[in-house]
């Protein structure tokens, strides 16, 4: 016998008088919570991970060595909270009943080599607000397909936004010797310039 998804969330949606949208966003957690409770990925996770000196003064007493995962794109090591399990055929997106079977099949069934490890944006509280302080290379990778854009210049584009987000955008400007122009569209593009020009 073969399911097919469509049909019956379709079926269900009815029968349970839940909007198609709610079983929709429903559908996508619930692949997804499925997905992260896989043996494939449990698996995968154990397969690229090494085990190194802990360097923490905090722990290091007590954990002399820990599990680290090492990210495909910048190659560095991570804890596992610090990590995500990239699916690398890019952004799957499920808009309608239609999608939730490759929806389903895409996030659940992945080949091996469609998975990565990559790193992912780490947040730190400055004086009460939360700050992004590592651009991982997860969420740089989605912004560069999502807009067609250079890793690289993702990377500028998103700290960029956030130096906006402060609100530390004319200062950062100054800072560097450079007139802020007049809109805050305008000084975003001459925060990423700068970062591209001080890359080469
Ligand atoms: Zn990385």
């Amino acid at each position: 016998m073969t399911i097919n998804i469509e049909k019956e969330l379709k079926r269900m949606s009815e029968e349970f008088n839940i909007p198609e949208k709610d079983v929709i966003s429903n559908w996508r957690s619930f692949v997804r919570f499925a997905w992260s409770k896989s043996i494939f990925k449990l698996e995968f996770m154990k397969q690229h991970s090494e085990k190194v000196k802990n360097d923490n003064p905090r722990s290091m007493k007590r954990y002399p060595y820990v599990t680290k995962y090492e990210c495909n794109i910048c190659k560095g090591l991570f804890s596992v909270v610090e990590v995500d399990l990239d699916h690398v055929c890019g952004e799957n997106t499920m808009k309608s009943l239609g999608d939730a079977e490759p929806f389903f099949h895409t996030i659940a069934f992945p080949s091996y080599s469609d998975l990565q490890i990559l790193c992912k944006d780490k947040k730190k509280k400055v004086k009460g607000k939360s700050q992004v302080v590592h651009f991982g290379c997860h969420g740089v990778k989605t912004y560069s397909e999502r807009y067609g854009v250079s890793l690289e210049q993702a990377k500028f584009e998103k700290q960029a936004l956030e130096i906006i987000k402060q609100k530390q955008d004319k200062q950062w400007l100054l800072d560097r010797g450079i007139t802020p122009e007049s809109t805050q569209a305008k000084r975003r593009e001459q925060i990423v310039q700068t970062l591209l020009n001080d890359d080469l």
